[in-house]
């Protein structure tokens, strides 16, 4: 399977799956659909599918125009995101699979940026959304520290470590400077610091990550480090060092950060 970066809005990324068996493609996340409509013109393929990671509208916001050009779309999110994603046709609940052209994915949920926050699985290849982003995870709009913490070490972070990682925002070097600022002589952080401003300097994006990298240059799966529990129990002396409680005041730091 194909897959095409496509920047969107400031900051956000939409991404084009193609079957190369069919030429059928499926995107992930339209914010917007006139970038996302170039791309399929330009790379002459199909679109059968769009796979939405949750309902906020910068990942969301393409799905109407598309629909009006392409009315065979499928669109894909969690079935509690129910009128909340626009035109959605397909309702996934445990257990369901996912497919356009010649290939087949499975989801996870994972609750916490949103209730309905999902990750898609295609292979060795997994889109985010904004639930983990490289080296961060997205703010608790509708759930909890410990749903967070779970979607991102008990889910995202079961899958195997040479995992592609597709997110939702280039957030990476803000992300990188707030992981030395707790971790500071975790040198996998700043020699990944270094790489990205090169990269991003180039014009390049930052996306995909790999599961172990976030393994090791992402705070949030990382609670168990001595170096951040120290930073942690400095700005919140009162924390009991569990994991979930270090995410809490790992994720409090951050909104400020
Ligand atoms: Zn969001």
């Amino acid at each position: 399977m194909e897959i095409i970066t496509i920047p969107c809005l400031q900051d956000n990324f939409a991404y084009l799956l193609i079957c190369p068996k069919t030429g059928d493609a499926a995107v992930v996340d339209p914010s917007e659909a006139i970038p996302v409509k170039k791309e399929i013109k330009h790379r002459n393929v199909k679109l059968t599918t769009i796979l939405n990671t949750h309902h906020h509208w910068d990942h969301v916001g393409g799905n109407k125009e598309l629909k009006a050009d392409y009315p065979e779309l499928k669109i894909y999110g969690h079935a509690s995101d129910r009128g909340r994603i626009p035109e959605q046709t397909e309702f996934l609940e445990d257990g369901d699979d996912i497919r356009f052209g010649g290939q087949s994915g499975s989801f996870l949920h994972n609750p916490g940026h949103t209730s309905g926050a999902i990750t898609y699985v295609f292979g060795k290849s997994a889109f985010t959304g904004d639930t983990l982003f490289a080296a961060g995870c997205g703010r608790l709009f509708e759930g909890t520290p410990a749903q967070m913490h779970d979607s991102l070490n008990q889910r995202i972070g079961q899958l195997p470590d040479q995992t592609e990682l597709y997110f939702g925002h280039e957030y990476t070097e803000t992300n990188l400077r707030f992981a030395l600022s707790v971790e500071s002589g975790n040198t996998e952080i700043s020699n990944k610091l270094a790489d990205v401003k090169a990269l991003r300097a180039s014009g390049a994006f930052s996306t995909p990550t790999t599961i172990v990298e976030e393994k090791q240059t992402n705070p949030f799966m990382r609670c168990t480090s001595s170096e951040i529990q120290a930073s942690v129990k400095s700005s919140d002396p009162g924390n009991d060092l569990s994991e979930k409680e270090v995410f809490r005041t790992l994720r409090e730091l951050k909104d400020v950060f």
